[in-house]
């Protein structure tokens, strides 16, 4: 049981692609269950529309989870979950307001000492918490850290140890009552029997402290792995907020999914970059071993070379759909001739307009007697692959062309262009009346 737990409180980066990917596909590939669990308790930043974007832009990347969950619809399981803690004497009050933390920092670090939080409210007598609250203050609650050592064996990282006698003791209760991500993410990671965590590794020290509160909830924690965070190509970290290297708007600029899914997956591993034809092919690849420690440049150039090359590639059966959808005809046919030229899928609607819509045959004045004499010795149909390579050689053979003189105006005429896909395979496509109207000028 894996699960992709986003905020909703922006678009989703290649980042989080990388996250939900390899989250979706080791749940793909071992027959297991992939959960989408929104984390939207922070009410002041998550937004539907981000919610219902997070789902389309994984479905965009083939990824349908198994079942999605709002941590907004459960908050009496975190309640349940906070009570339990504070009878265990594991959560406490604290009164403290932001600018008297910020000020207990700041001396903390002219003093040249850590600014973790020094426990003050733990030591406030009832009657001192009585006062504060006649004051009108409202306490925010905090998890008492058991100052161990935590350790697991994280899936990319290897073995980890963090002291939590390092650590600030978390807030899992804000003061209006609302939940940090913390306290919900263990409670559902306990609750819907997650095995393995995938998540970034700015999350390393927050597990450490869930590994307690799961301990401290008599919970067994699942299997924890960190991978290595993408950044932009001058090193700067992605940002949900800041729009980087957006799903949306790669896929605006015409990437395939495919494409994009790679390269989120395959970046910053010691494995090539390489097209793939299927999220399954996708799966067999990853291997949380080879992901690399260090942080890995995301070039979106990469995506814009792998986008083209997965075109190349791309069985006709996959794309049916697609080229349906667009109108273009032609079939199996069609698409083996033009896949190798494209460099986004929009290419084929223009191909196939070339090739199945009326225009005039672009001939220069100097070409056309050539052209015409061409038309000319074109065989009768029925026409197959073999066609083109017949009557070019009829047409070298009368005209006395060859190379460039004999191909271009040709390809011109046909086309409109001056490189595309192979004649042979467009030829019978076009069919003897279009061909022969073009290479004379006419519409056809
Ligand atoms: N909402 C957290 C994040 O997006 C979830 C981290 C996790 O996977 O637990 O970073």
């Amino acid at each position: 049981m894996l699960r992709f737990a986003p905020s909703p409180t922006g678009l989703l980066h290649v980042g989080n692609a990388r996250t939900a990917l390899l989250n979706a596909l080791l749940a793909r590939r071992g027959g297991g269950t992939f959960i989408l669990r929104l984390d939207d308790t922070d009410t002041a930043r998550s937004r539907a529309e981000y919610a219902d974007a997070i789902a389309e832009d994984l479905a965009w990347l083939g990824i349908a989870p198994d079942a999605i969950y709002r941590q907004s619809e459960r908050l009496a399981q975190y309640a349940q979950a906070a009570a339990r803690l504070k009878a265990a004497g594991r959560l406490y009050p604290a009164y403290e307001t932001e600018d008297e933390l910020e000020l207990k920092r700041r001396l903390q670090r002219t003093r040249g000492l850590p600014p973790v939080y020094d426990r003050a409210a733990l030591a406030l007598t009832e009657a001192q918490r009585a006062a504060l609250e006649a004051q009108g203050r409202r306490p925010h609650w905090r998890f008492r850290l058991d100052h161990r050592t935590v350790s697991w064996d994280d899936g990319v990282r290897g073995p980890q140890q963090v002291e939590t006698a390092s650590l600030s003791d978390p807030v899992l209760v804000r003061e209006d009552g609302s939940f940090l991500y913390t306290l919900p993410s263990v409670v559902d990671d306990l609750a819907m029997g997650v095995t393995l965590v995938v998540r970034g590794e700015d999350h390393v020290t927050n597990t450490a402290v869930q590994i307690e509160i799961m301990d401290a909830l008599g919970g067994t924690p699942p299997r924890f792995a960190h991978h290595n965070l993408l950044t932009l190509p001058s090193g700067e970290g992605l940002s949900k907020r800041l729009g980087h290297l957006s799903l949306r708007a790669l896929r605006e600029a015409g990437e395939e999914p495919l494409a994009v899914a790679a390269a989120a997956v395959l970046v910053g591993t010691s494995q090539p970059l390489q097209p793939v034809e299927s999220l399954d092919a996708l799966a067999a690849l990853v291997d949380l071993s080879h992901i690399s420690r260090a942080p890995a440049r995301f070039d979106p150039q990469d995506v814009t070379s792998l986008t083209a090359r997965t075109l190349h590639g791309l069985p006709y059966d996959t794309v049916a759909p697609r080229l349906a959808a667009a109108g273009v005809g032609g079939g199996a046919a069609f698409w083996q001739a033009v896949r190798g030229n494209l460099a986004v899928f929009a290419d084929a609607s223009s191909w196939w307009a070339a090739c199945a819509m009326a225009q005039a045959g672009d001939v220069a004045a100097d070409d056309a007697g050539f052209l015409a004499a061409a038309a000319a010795l074109l065989p009768p149909e029925p026409w197959d692959g073999a066609t083109y390579g017949a009557w070019i050689k009829a047409v070298k053979a009368e005209s006395g062309r060859a190379g460039k003189a004999l191909f271009h105006p040709i390809r011109r005429a046909l086309t409109g262009r001056e490189t595309g896909p192979e004649l042979a395979s467009l030829l019978p496509l076009m069919g003897r009346a279009r061909v022969a109207a073009r290479l004379r000028g006419e519409v056809g």
